[in-house]
């Protein structure tokens, strides 16, 4: 449980002697409180006192890494119930489940396309995660599936196996890979002894929460600590109340044995439930959804759900703030006004390429808040559009005299014609009509 700063000073030994840069115990016990500092900046410490504030400072949902390289994903450290008390931390990882029984050009193609699934979104790359091999047939079936997905693929690797020689086998060649553990076989003695020993991290299945909870203590006993909990197969309602009161014994009543990320099997061969179930846990609680389907159109829609789930709601999305040009732009080019709000400059962009007219952006400082939100807060006023005008040169490149507002703010346009010296054009009010608009100027 997270200790306040007076809980922190009680365990100090309170001789204010400076050695740690702060004036007093108590100054440095309300840095760590608020986490600013390590706990090995006081040298007098007791060890008994060390181990509470070690034990306090772990995160109350451990942080997990799978994958690595460029698609290695961190999992878990979360610390809130609900995004706008702070914010989500590590996304959701999108996997997707392969059996055995393909064959070697049928695993090609199918990890071909899902290496495939990378986009890009207001400026960000959206991608998934990992693949989970799944045991329905032999130990070499599942091993020649193995190694044909290692060799087509960076992304993480979760192993779903039916015995424990295939799983050794398994991990003996994936383990640079960071793999996850997927036991289907119930053995999880003899899956805890292979995951401590190749250092990989394990799922947890159950089918109530007490059986989940007493396994992650016996499996912590044989040594592995890098857990991932599954709520197993039922009803979404039911997986729903299971996931929301694991993440409550973790943050709420500090229940160790439930800190860990969860994993979602949202796997359905209708595609439509299966986005249903898998864009209901990326919103809530999961740290990892597995699914089978892979159409563009399924994992887009959830990649852009996870997207706008994990963006820190204090800190919207935005572009450095700048005048850009878009395409081969020249003293005739036009000048399109927005803000820095990174979906509001990318619809922009998205509609002046596909004028196919050459045209400048001039993206105005508004700490990230779009038009409407920036000119009630009075972020996108004349003078903050004329100061950004001068800023990044606007006159000089532009020399046709003259700025397009967005439509919505066309109350600006005589105060900013007067700051700017321009004359002000009124665009369209929404970006769709950015193009026709262009045309006809
Ligand atoms: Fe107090 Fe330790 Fe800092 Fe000394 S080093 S002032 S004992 S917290």
């Amino acid at each position: 449980m997270a200790l306040s700063g007076l809980d922190i000073y009680k365990l100090l030994p309170k001789t204010n002697c400076r050695e740690c840069g702060f004036v007093t115990c108590l100054a440095f016990a309300m840095q760590l409180a608020k986490k600013a500092v390590s706990i090995e900046k006081c040298p007098y410490l007791s060890p008994e006192s060390k181990e509470v504030l070690e034990e306090s400072g772990q995160p109350p949902i451990k942080l997990i890494s799978l994958g690595t390289g460029e698609k290695k994903m961190d999992l878990g450290n979360e610390t809130v119930m609900f995004r706008h008390e702070e914010k989500f931390r590590n996304p959701a990882a999108i996997g997707f489940i392969i059996d055995d029984s393909l064959t070697d050009e049928e695993t090609g193609k199918k990890v071909g396309e899902i290496n495939k699934l990378a986009f890009e979104r207001v400026g960000q790359k959206l991608d998934v995660n990992l693949i989970a091999l799944r045991q329905n047939s032999t130990k070499e079936n599942f091993i020649k599936v193995l190694k044909k997905i290692l060799s087509s693929t960076d992304l993480g690797i979760a192993l779903m196996t039916k015995d424990t020689p295939t799983l050794e086998e398994a991990l003996l060649l994936s383990k640079d890979r960071k793999p996850l553990v997927y036991d289907l076989s119930g053995k999880h003695q003899e899956c805890a002894k292979l995951c401590s020993k190749f250092q990989a991290s394990m799922v947890v299945s159950g089918d109530s929460l007490e059986a989940i909870g007493k396994l992650t203590k016996e499996i912590n006993s044989l040594g592995v600590t890098e857990l991932v909990l599954d709520i197993g197969k039922k009803p979404l309602k039911d997986k729903l109340w299971d996931i929301t009161q694991i993440r409550r014994m973790a943050l709420k009543k500090s229940n160790r044995s439930f800190g860990y990320p969860v994993l979602v099997n949202a796997e359905n061969v209708d595609p439509y439930k299966e986005a249903a179930e898998a864009a209901t846990f990326i919103s809530k609680y999961a740290s990892i959804v597995l699914l089978s389907g892979h159409k563009t159109w399924e994992i887009l829609s959830l990649l852009t759900l996870r997207q706008n789930i994990y963006t820190d709601p204090q800190k919207p999305l935005q572009i450095e703030p700048g005048l850009y040009p878009i395409g081969e732009c020249n003293e005739k080019s036009d000048c399109l006004i927005t803000t820095n709000f990174s979906l509001s400059y990318y619809t922009v962009l998205g509609e002046v390429e596909a004028s196919k007219i050459p045209t400048y952006i001039l993206s105005v400082d508004t700490e990230g808040m779009s038009v409407l939100t920036a000119w009630a807060a009075e972020k996108f006023t004349p003078s903050k559009i004329s100061e950004s005008i001068n800023k990044f040169g606007v006159k000089d490149k532009v020399r046709l005299n003259r700025v397009i507002i967005p439509g919505y703010v066309a109350v600006l346009s005589g105060d900013l014609e007067e700051q700017a010296g321009l004359k002000v054009v009124v665009g369209p009010k929404e970006a769709a009509g950015i193009p026709s608009f262009l045309k006809n100027l």
